[in-house]
């Protein structure tokens, strides 16, 4: 169904949601927004490419929802609270049945988190969902990258590898799962458990890279060591039914990307807060490792020195 730019924006401006705090949304040539007194604005912003940042026979729906999700981790990371968004559209056509389905499924992450969508741009060319998030968190209590202490716990949320292990059975064209499928599609973005620990951990990043990728990240920023179990890795059911060899699925859970799963060090006096804040958040939280002095990310199993096996598609479908 062909639409014209002006009858795509109105659709995507009938679907937004009202918050107090906008001014002036879609239809001027710029919003209006009014930050709350004392608060420090958070500011993120993603790209998704088709082909690129998710497989080409992903559902609009699931685009659209993905497009945010990604935003709202990077601002659960942060420990911020989500407020509003712009949405850039790239389309080859002006499609509006594309642009409706991609709209259920931004709009319903959108209304889980009262985020209000108070701009953006459309535009013709191949394939591309650009989406800038802002949000607020109080003057000093972001969860920085380089605020992780020696002595500090690293956890992790969730179970990761689910999403990596989707693409791997994606690439390798054999069975698919859709529990894992759904991981890959339709990230949880931990925006509750970001907001608990920016008041109990030191330092946070979501994992979008690969586990131990981020974790490198952090230690960079830091300037600390981080030493990861990989024993202790949380394993979900559906990873452990896809993919029976162990070192397979480590690797997957080690390095493998789009999981949205928070990564954060904080301090063993603090334990009992976080388990209290992932209860709070509905999601589990799970000890990996500690923060040492030097450099870099070490991962052990069973006491020794652990490398991830190449997880190439090949060795995924045998
Ligand atoms: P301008 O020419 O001033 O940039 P546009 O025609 O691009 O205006 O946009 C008109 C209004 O629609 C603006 O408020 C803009 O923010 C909004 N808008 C355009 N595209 C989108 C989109 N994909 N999502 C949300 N708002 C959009
Ligand atoms: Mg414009």
């Amino acid at each position: 169904m062909a639409a014209g730019e002006f009858d795509l924006i109105d659709r995507i401006r009938a679907r937004t949601v009202a918050r107090d705090d906008v001014v002036l949304g879609i239809g001027d040539d710029a919003a209006l927004l009014q930050p709350p007194a004392g608060m420090q604005l958070v500011v993120a912003m993603d790209t998704l490419n088709a082909g690129i940042h998710f497989p080409h026979d992903t559902a609009p729906a699931d685009i659209g929802w993905k497009a945010l999700a990604v935003n709202l981790s990077d601002l659960a990371a942060m420990g911020a609270t989500p407020a509003w968004c712009t949405l850039s559209l790239s389309l080859s056509e002006p499609d509006a049945a594309w642009v409706d389905a991609f709209l259920n499924g931004f709009d319903a992450l959108a209304r889980q988190h009262a985020v209000a969508l108070v701009g953006g741009d459309t535009t013709r060319g191949p394939l591309s969902v650009c989406v800038s998030m802002f949000g607020f968190v109080s003057p000093g209590r972001a969860l920085r990258r380089a605020a992780a202490r020696v002595g500090d716990d690293i956890w992790v949320s969730g179970t990761p590898g689910d999403a990596a292990a989707a693409l791997a059975q994606w690439s390798a064209g054999g069975a698919r799962d859709p529990v894992l499928r759904a991981r890959l599609d339709r990230p949880t973005p931990r925006v509750t458990l970001g907001l608990r620990l920016s008041e109990v951990a030191h330092a946070a990043i979501d994992i979008s890279d690969g586990l131990l990728a981020d974790l490198a990240h952090v230690c960079r920023a830091s300037n600390v060591r981080a030493e990861v179990d990989v024993d202790a890795l949380p394993v979900s059911g559906a990873l452990r039914a896809a993919v029976s060899d162990v070192e397979t699925r480590r690797a997957l859970q080690a390095s493998g990307g789009d999981d949205y799963e928070l990564c954060f060090a904080a301090p063993v006096a603090q334990r009992d807060a976080i388990f209290a804040a992932a209860l709070d958040a509905h999601v589990p939280v799970t000890r990996i490792g500690r923060i040492v002095e030097g450099q870099g990310v070490v991962a052990t199993s069973n006491g020794g020195p652990w490398m991830p096996v190449r997880t190439g598609w090949d060795h995924f479908a045998g």
